[in-house]
């Protein structure tokens, strides 16, 4: 029978989490008609919840942490996917629901996979991952509503994080001017070579907001939440569009409805766990296009799969500049 190996998150009966690089076999793998050796995986906030346990990500006990992957299909028995064919796959529960990617083989539903973009290695598709990914749909919320270059200066929230990053870049490349906003201000340089054109203290929008303030974007994109995306809207042109997908400061929404009702102002939601498999593909096939390689290798680092769990604790506490992609021995 063949093995493999993965990181195994149990928990004990006392709730306490232990994880473990252990020897498993295609057996102990879910159903799906595609099985994948996967090569490089990748540290996203949801992947620090589940590790530190410090949210109930993972629903299914023991689990394979990792919500993300990429690899080469080894067995198919899927119309779309044939033995050699380079996937991605973002969400649809791994590693919360369904057994995830910080392993060496994945089994999977092959209607969840995405072929690889000739574009890009595994690496940088993981460099992307599901953070960069999550960036392109918040940016084609914002096309879907009109945003387009030259309206205005677009915000990015949580600009030094993994969706800040892409995004920053991404908004830049297609031609906005982007207004980055971070805690860590001696990341300017870095955002501004990433395209931003102005950084912003991002104190200015963590605490209670009014209903309203000056217009001062014509968009944004939000990974943050709470006081932060109250601020944000509160701070929205007229007839704008926010684009929300994070809770790096927290899951409430302190705010009024006056952005809505008084600048006719749209919160657009952004979920990459359930997106469309058509909104995949062409998420995917716009980061191809429209996203830099160059600028995509300067928000990297890459790490061995065995320290994802030293990264956990400092992903949540907005410590990872960009994106870390993990290898998988
Ligand atoms: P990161 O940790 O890489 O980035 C989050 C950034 O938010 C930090 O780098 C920091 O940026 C900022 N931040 C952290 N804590 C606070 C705080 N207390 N107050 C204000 N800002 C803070 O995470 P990701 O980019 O991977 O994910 C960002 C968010 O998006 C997470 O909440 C994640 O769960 C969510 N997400 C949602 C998805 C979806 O499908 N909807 C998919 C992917 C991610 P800085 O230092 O620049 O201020």
């Amino acid at each position: 029978m063949s093995t493999f190996s993965a990181f195994v998150l149990s928990r004990d009966d006392d709730g306490q989490q232990q994880l473990a690089w252990t020897e498993l076999t295609d057996d102990d793998l879910m159903e799906g008609d595609v099985t994948v050796d996967v090569s490089h995986s990748a540290v996203n906030y949801k992947d620090g919840l589940a590790l530190t346990g410090s949210s109930p990500v993972v629903r299914r006990w023991p689990m394979i942490p990792g919500i993300d992957f990429a690899g080469t299909v080894a067995a198919s028995s899927h119309d779309d996917f044939s033995a050699g064919d380079p996937v991605i796959l973002n969400g649809w529960g791994a590693g919360e629901t369904h057994l995830g990617g910080y392993t060496q083989r994945a089994r999977v539903p092959g209607d969840w996979l995405v072929p690889l973009p000739p574009a890009f290695t595994p690496a940088q598709a993981m460099a992307i991952g599901t953070a960069g990914y999550t960036a392109m749909l918040c940016v084609l919320a914002l096309e879907s509503h009109g945003i387009v270059p030259g309206v205005g200066p677009i915000l990015v929230t949580g600009a030094s994080g993994g969706v800040g990053s892409v995004a920053v870049a991404l908004l830049s490349a297609l031609g906005h001017e982007v207004i980055a906003s971070t805690g860590r201000t001696e990341e300017a340089d870095y955002l501004r070579d990433l395209g931003a054109t102005e950084v912003m203290d991002r104190e200015e929008l963590s605490g209670p907001s009014r209903p309203l303030g000056k217009e001062r974007w014509a968009g944004a994109v939000d990974s943050v939440g709470s006081h932060t995306l109250a601020n944000v809207l509160a701070g929205t042109r007229y007839g704008s569009t926010v684009a929300a997908c994070g809770l790096a400061q927290g899951m409430d929404l302190p705010g009024s409805v006056a952005p809505f009702i008084l600048r006719g102002v749209t919160l657009a939601g952004v979920d990459s766990v359930l997106a469309s498999k058509p909104a995949r593909l062409e998420a995917w096939s716009r980061l191809a296009r429209d996203l830099d390689p160059a600028r995509l290798d300067s928000i990297t680092q890459t790490r061995p799969v065995a320290d994802a769990p030293s990264l956990a604790p400092e992903i949540l506490a907005g410590r990872i500049r960009g994106r870390v992609v993990l290898t998988i021995p």
